[in-house]
Order: structure tokens, then sequence, then C-alpha cells
């Protein structure tokens, strides 16, 4: 373990375009669930599609029923150490950005500036009808005061959270920049991420073919351990802490 952590260290010190890449394993440990653990509230509500979204009211309120219950759940969640040694990075030139699966937010209150939320972002609502975005805080207001489908300020529009739904295209904007960071990058750390399903699997092995030294921080073993230049099957925090105090 301590001659991987060796190995990533070096590489981290040559490296001045590192890049990450962030799943749901980073933020567990701020009490955020893995959406595919039992128990959490995504196990116990169908999933909505968008098109259903779009087309029934009653999958509207069925999927804002539970981003209701969600929201209480998350709203006290903090950033923790992995989030804050990435910030920290970033500051000190070291990291270009964060791409992340994940739409808790955390990154960003860690400090990190550049964060590429290929999934959207929990912390926001958006109408469908005139685009207008409004805090998530605020739509939560529209649902306690008894709304089963939040309605736009402006024109009264339905609201959808700003999360990318299943069936609904990545945001083209956030991909292609994700991509040009991956493309550039010298050092990609996967954190977190069991890098199964796109653009997860492919971002890092696009990064590695261009030259990017890759490391794989995850705690279960993922397709792309082969081709990657060094492997930690460890907590996502420790080993950021490590990797940052001895930098
Ligand atoms: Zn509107």
């Amino acid at each position: 373990m301590s001659e991987t952590l060796d190995t990533i260290v070096a590489a981290l010190r040559k490296a001045n375009r590192a890049v990450a890449f962030t799943g749901a394993g980073i933020s567990t440990d701020s009490g955020i669930p893995d959406f595919r653990s039992p128990g959490g509230v995504w196990s116990r509500y169908k999933p909505v599609m968008y098109q259903e979204f779009l087309a029934s009211h009653e999958a509207r309120a069925r999927y804002w029923a539970m981003k209701k219950e969600a929201f209480r759940d998350f709203a006290d969640a903090q950033p923790n150490v992995a989030h804050r040694a990435l910030a920290k990075l970033e500051q000190d030139g070291k990291l270009r950005g964060v791409i992340t699966q994940n739409i808790d937010g955390l990154h960003q209150d860690a400090g990190s500036r550049v964060v590429l939320e290929l999934h959207g972002t929990n912390r926001e609502a958006y109408c469908l009808d005139c685009e207008k975005r409004v805090s998530a805080k605020r739509v939560q207001e529209h649902l306690e005061a008894g709304e089963d489908v939040p309605k736009c300020e402006a024109c009264g529009g339905w609201m959808k959270p700003a999360t990318v739904s299943f069936g609904q295209n990545l945001p083209a904007d956030v991909l292609s920049e994700a991509q040009r960071l991956s493309a550039e990058s010298d050092f990609y750390l996967a954190i977190g991420s069991s890098l199964v399903v796109q653009p997860a699997a492919g971002l890092p092995v696009f990064a590695k073919s261009r030259g990017a030294f890759l490391v794989i921080l995850n705690r279960d073993e993922t397709p792309l351990d082969g081709i990657a230049d060094a492997v930690v099957r460890e907590s996502a925090g420790e080993t950021m802490e490590r990797i940052v105090a001895e930098l």
C-alpha cells in the first residue's frame, strides 16, 4: 500500500494538469448513500423516466415526492476530507478540475471551483417552459407548503430537478468540456466510481490513451483496474489525506 502511495505521490509531483473523476464512493463518508445501495430513498421509489416526467402528472408528483424526502435526508451533508483534498490540489495549481457523477454539490462546498457535473445538480430545479432556475431550497418550500409538483414562479410551468433523469441526455457542453480536460490531463485520478456506465467507463480510458498516469481509488474492483498505473482499494478520505500530506 505505501509503495503504491509513493508511486502515486511521485507521479502527482510531476503533474500539472491533473484531473479528478468522482463517483458516489467519495460522498458515502458524508452520509450520502450510493443510490444503488439498499434502504436508501432511491430503492423505495420506482425510477421516473424523463419522458414519463414530461407526459404524466402522476409521474411528476411521484418524482417530486422522492426529491422532497431526499432533500430532508441530505440537507445537512457536509464535504469530507476527500472533497477538501481535491479543493486544495486545485488551489495549489495541481488539479485543473473535477468531473463528477455526483449531484450533491459537495465539491463546490469544499471549495472546488471547476466542477463538471455530468448528471446535473440536486441543488437546483428548472422550469420546463422558460428554463428559469431556482434553488432546491426554494422549491422545497413549495413542496412543504403542499404543492405536489412545484410551479415556476415566473411563468407557472412545471419545475423539474436539475439532475439528469433516466432517459435524458447528459448536458452536451459539460460532456465536451469533460472530454477536453480528460484529453489534456497528465494525471487522472478516478475516485469512488465503479467506472461501469458511460461516460465514466470511457473518460479514464481516453485520458490514459492520451498519456495520463491513471490512478483508480475505489473500495471495489473496477473493469479499468487492468489498465491503471496504480490501484488503491481503500476509503477515499484516508487515502486522499495521505496523498496530500506527502505531496
Ligand atoms: Zn417558467
